[in-house]
Parts: structure tokens; sequence; C-alpha cells
């Protein structure tokens, strides 16, 4: 079994045609901009909106933990209690509480994906399987997962950090069109400041997919203070050629802070306020230095 926090349908920025993404629960990387910071820990989650909180006190009531206390008028959660049971989701009647992780069997959620079906048919499209890291969630489930959307001819891609055991991703190659693979930086050093980890696995498993021949699109998040010069984007092109990684696609995608207002009602601290994105010409620049280098399909966003 695996958690899951969110199934978004209609997804275009997520591989080709029309998608529908399944977001798993759980990653080894600790981005501090992560859009999806709910999507970190491999636990459930409690969810709460307490700026707005009327301090009725209904939550408190009901946890089984005894979880939430009132703080100056406001009920607060301890974290460090709360198991993200979800007891207290529906005594809220603002609607203010709610937990990100939910299980599914593998049926259960195949029989959700497949009411997309007629849009995968007409647009090229399928399901994408991102995260969280869905290459760090229980294999069994991910690997019955694909195989039997493939025998549905139902296309999967895997939207990955990169940062999981390559195991993982040998039992997926056969039954995966396109892998959406991030590069954030090569310098190690960076990497584990604004990830949390280095980058040295993820190279190395970058490296043996595309030795096994997978479609890869490459995904680079720009970020000024991570990977914002040409000298960054010119070794990110100096390392794919020599390596000579099968590139079916670049995708440079702009940092943005969407996803810092979740932040607070995970009770954590957004990490990303210093961090800013490159401008436009910036960008452009970018591209021109990918096609220069005979990278041909390279574009921003994605
Ligand atoms: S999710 Fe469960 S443990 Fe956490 S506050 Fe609500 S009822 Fe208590
Ligand atoms: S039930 Fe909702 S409004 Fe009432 S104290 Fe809990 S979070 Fe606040």
């Amino acid at each position: 079994m695996s958690l899951i926090t969110s199934i978004q349908k209609y997804s275009i920025h997520d591989g080709d045609g029309i998608r529908t993404t399944v977001f798993f629960k759980g990653c080894l990387l600790k981005c501090l901009w992560c859009h999806n910071p709910e999507t970190q820990c491999f636990k459930p989650q409690l969810l709460c909106d307490s700026e707005r909180c009327a301090g009725c006190g209904s939550c408190a009531v009901v946890c089984p933990q005894n979880a939430v206390r009132e703080e100056a008028g406001k009920m607060v959660t301890d974290r460090k209690l709360c198991t993200g049971c979800g007891t207290c989701v529906d005594s809220c009647n603002l609607n203010l509480r709610e937990v990100a992780g939910k299980e599914y069997t593998v049926s259960e959620l195949v029989k959700e994906l497949r009411k997309d079906e007629m849009f995968y048919e007409e647009s090229g499209g399928g399901v994408t399987l991102s995260g969280g890291e869905v290459m760090m969630a229980d294999m069994d489930y991910v690997e019955e997962l694909v195989k039997r959307l493939d025998r549905m001819g139902i296309s999967v891609a895997i939207d990955t950090c990169g940062q999981a055991p390559y195991e993982n991703f040998e039992r997926l190659l056969p039954y995966t069109d396109t892998f959406l693979y991030d590069i954030k930086t090569m310098d190690n050093e960076i990497h584990k400041k604004y990830m949390g980890m280095g980058n040295e696995q993820i190279l190395e498993n970058l490296e043996r997919i595309s030795s096994k021949g997978a479609r890869i699109y490459i995904r680079i998040p720009v970020i000024r203070e991570v990977n914002g010069t040409k000298e960054d984007m010119e070794e990110i092109i100096r390392y794919l050629r020599e390596k000579q990684i099968r590139v079916a696609n670049i995708n440079l995608l702009p940092y943005h802070n969407t996803g810092s207002g979740k932040y607070e009602k995970l009770g954590l601290t957004y990490g990303g306020t210093k961090l800013h994105a490159p401008s436009g010409e910036e960008m452009e620049q970018f591209v021109t230095l990918f096609k220069q280098s005979g990278f041909q399909n390279v574009k921003i966003g994605g």
C-alpha cells in the first residue's frame, strides 16, 4: 500500500498530452522551495488553516491523541503528538482541517485513472506518477500499478528527482514511456545545501536508465541562487553530452513560490524566501545555450 496526497486531472505540464498525475507521499530530498511540502514526509500529515480558526474547540474534543490545545484563543495542534489520523477533519465546521496521505488499493487507483482514458487517447497523454518521490514508494505496489496500466495501453510517465535505489528504476523500465528526470545542479555541495543530499545517486541512476534506452525529459528548476549562471548551465550541458544521456526534451522551469502557503498549514517554515527566479532574458539565454550545444527540444516551462 502507498500513501497518495492527490490525483490531479487534465495536467498538461507533466509529460505528453493530457495526463492524470498521481502524487505519492514521501521523498528523501528536502528541496528548500518544494512546491508540494505535504508530499515530503512518508507519513500522513494534518494541514490546518490556523489563521482562520474560530477557536470553537471541536477538534480538541475528538482528538484521540490530545494533540490540540488552546493558545491565545486559537486551537494549536502539537505536531509531535498528532498522528495524522484525520478524526478531527469532519469536526471542523469551517473545514479548516485536512489530512494529506490517503491509501488506495491498486484496483481503486486504476479505476480512478481509467475515468480519464478518453482524454489520454485523444491527446496522446496518459498517467504521470509523481510526488513526493514515486520511486521511493512501495515498489510492489507501483510495479503492479504500471503493469496494469501498461496492459490497458495507458502510457505511464515517471516524474522523479532520481534519489532512490537503482533497482526500483529497473523494475519500472519495461513499462515506462518517459522519465521526467530532475537535474538541479552539478555542484555536489550546492546540492547538499539546497536539497539536503548530494547528487551522486541521482546522476548514477540517470546514466544507468539512459544506457538501458529510457526516454528521458530532463527537467531543470532554474533558481538564481542554485544554478542561475551561464557556467551552471554549461556544466549541466557538458555532463549530458559527456555521458551521452538520451535526452528527448529539456524543460527549464523558472523558480516560483507556489506552494509556500502550505508550509504554515503543516506547521513548517518555508525555506525558499531568499530564492529568486532568473529574468526572462536570462532564461532565453539558457535556452540558446542548450540549442547551440545541439539540444533542439528545449523550452521554458513543463
Ligand atoms: S489528525 Fe488525529 S491526531 Fe492529529 S489533531 Fe486531528 S484528531 Fe488529533
Ligand atoms: S474545529 Fe476548526 S474552528 Fe474549531 S477549533 Fe478546531 S480548527 Fe478551529
